[in-house]
């Protein structure tokens, strides 16, 4: 009998003990540390719970048990208001302030239930030391009121549990551990806790105070192993995994160490098997991606993801040990689809007729030239030009307004770019005249050309306020053989040429093509 008392007590002593000692670490380690100072107040209340409970089961008689008992309801009413908050402050979550005054009444009106039980019983309704088993236990036989405290216990308990799994969603497999480790700290004292209240527990013993301490001991592998408190790798790591810029760490040998969710979107199929392959392998059917990772400098990465065009910068930066040794890098791919899209947006409005959606003459010029020195560069060719305009334009613009010689602008335009091939070039050149420069085109395909357009203006009719428009066009053209290295072609000189031609067209009574010389 004395034997198994003393093993008791000393489970009993050995929880208190536990829990001051955390309590005390605790203090000088981590006060500020999220979660913390509730940490060391849970551990204080729970070591005070174990000795007070320590002098109930050693109490001779009922007076001094029913003191002790008492003694016990100080702390215990207040830990799993304390351990919630505990787990709250420790992922960060805000509790509404009424939150607060709930998780403390409750306590406070379970004290004051307790203490005065002998009035209204409806929290014991009988207190009792049993005499058949080796040593007297304290019986008790609960009242409404306990089961007040009973719930509220198990919901604190429970909502810590929930709590810390939502937050263990959101980290990665390496901080789980520390999670979870929490998570059976707060599980150990349930499991015990539902013997006792079963009827289950050795000789009616309450093992609520030492699995507290068994749940501290949880806690403390947590602690020191796992660095319960130490939030910063998880803050990093929820940053690192919320990033909308995709990254990759490479150990020095080019193996994919780790990455993040972003990546996953970026390359289909990475999952965590491919931690611990080689990168390149990895990029097998990325063959454009592979190279630029190869090459390892900054540069803009264009891929379809689901459907839509994305643009990427490409950025690598090297990573250290503490001794500034190189053992990798990070390879980060920020996702600069909107500024592409807007730059190339602005390329276009600065290279477009807001009119007729035609080149502008600035872009006209500049891609003609670009054109003429690409065959000069080569080994030469022929290259023509075709100036065109509106007959009698002002007159259409007197007839039909302004807006309606918009829309013969815009049908001379569209009417142009529907015939067009893609290497010619094609440009508003200013007011109703229009150019097309021809790389590698003969005379007669580029009057050809001119003729097809011209007889297909001459032969459309446009409807504008219920009046039929008409209009025709007289085009001139210009062609010249550029040979290897020639510096004299010019666009401009074409075009003088062109417009002669053109002239000589609206000469010859318009809606014709002429040909320069
Ligand atoms: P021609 O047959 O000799 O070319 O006679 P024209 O009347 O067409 O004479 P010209 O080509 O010199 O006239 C160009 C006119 O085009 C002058 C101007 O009022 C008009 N114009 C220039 N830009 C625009 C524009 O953006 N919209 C409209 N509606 N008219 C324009
Ligand atoms: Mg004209």
């Amino acid at each position: 009998m004395e034997q198994e008392l003393l093993t008791y007590i000393l489970i009993i002593i050995g929880g208190g003990a536990l829990s001051l000692c955390l309590c005390v670490y605790a203090l000088f380690r981590f006060r500020q540390a999220p979660g913390g100072k509730y940490y060391i107040i849970t551990t204080f209340l729970a070591s005070v719970f174990n000795f007070a409970y320590l002098f109930e089961l050693t109490s001779p008689g009922l007076q001094e048990t029913w003191f002790w008992l008492r003694v016990e309801y100080i702390p215990l009413p207040f830990i799993p208001a304390f351990t919630l908050l505990m787990c709250c402050d420790y992922v960060g979550q805000r509790l509404p302030r009424w939150v607060y005054y709930v998780l403390f009444l409750i306590p406070l009106a379970t004290i004051v239930m307790q203490h005065t039980n002998e009035w209204h019983h409806l929290y014991y309704r009988a207190i009792s030391l049993s005499t058949d088993t080796p040593f007297p236990v304290t019986r008790l036989v609960h009242g409404l009121y306990f089961y007040v405290h009973f719930f509220y216990l198990y919901g604190c308990l429970a909502i810590s549990v929930l709590i810390l799994l939502w937050q263990m969603r959101r980290v990665r497999w390496r901080f789980r551990m520390q999670i979870l480790t929490m998570v059976a700290g707060l599980v150990a004292p349930v499991v015990a806790s539902f013997f006792y209240v079963g009827g289950k527990s050795p000789y009616g013993i309450d093992l609520g105070p030492f699995f507290i301490s068994v749940s501290f001991v949880f806690h403390s592998i947590a602690l020191l192993r796992y660095q319960m408190f130490d939030v910063a790798p998880i803050a990093r790591d929820i940053v690192f995994e919320s990033m909308e810029d995709g990254v990759v760490v490479l150990n020095e040998n080019g193996v994919l160490v780790d990455y993040n969710n972003a990546m996953v979107d970026l390359l289909e199929g990475l999952n965590a098997q491919a931690i611990g392959m080689p990168m390149m392998s990895l990029l097998d059917s990325y063959p454009v991606l592979r190279e630029k990772i190869l090459l390892g400098q900054e540069c803009d990465y264009e891929c379809e993801r689901r459907a839509v065009k994305t643009y990427f910068r490409i950025r690598f930066a090297p990573v250290r040990d503490k001794k500034g040794t190189p053992v990798g890098r990070i390879v980060i791919f920020a996702n600069i689809t909107e500024q592409a899209q807007l730059e190339e947006q602005l390329k276009y409005l600065a290279n477009t007729d807001g009119l007729t959606s035609l080149l502008n003459k600035t872009a006209l010029m500049q891609r003609s030239e670009q054109a003429i020195q690409g065959l000069s560069s080569e080994e030469g060719g022929p290259v023509a030009v075709i100036m065109f305009d509106i007959d009698q334009f002002k007159q259409v613009n007197d007839t039909f307004g302004h807006e309606a010689g918009d829309i013969a602008l815009m049908h001379l335009a569209a009417t142009a770019r529907e015939i067009l091939d893609d290497q010619d070039i094609a440009g508003r050149y200013g007011g109703d005249e229009f150019v097309i420069c021809m790389p590698g085109a003969s005379v007669t395909e580029a009057y050809e050309l001119a003729e097809r357009i011209r007889s297909r203006i001459a032969g459309s009719e446009l409807l504008v306020d219920g009046e039929t428009m008409r209009i025709s066009s007289s085009f001139g053209v210009a062609s010249v053989q550029v040979t290897p290295g020639d510096r004299e072609t010019s666009v401009q000189m074409l075009i003088r040429q062109a417009d002669h031609a053109l002239y000589a067209a609206k000469r010859m009574g318009r809606n014709c093509v002429q040909v320069y010389g």
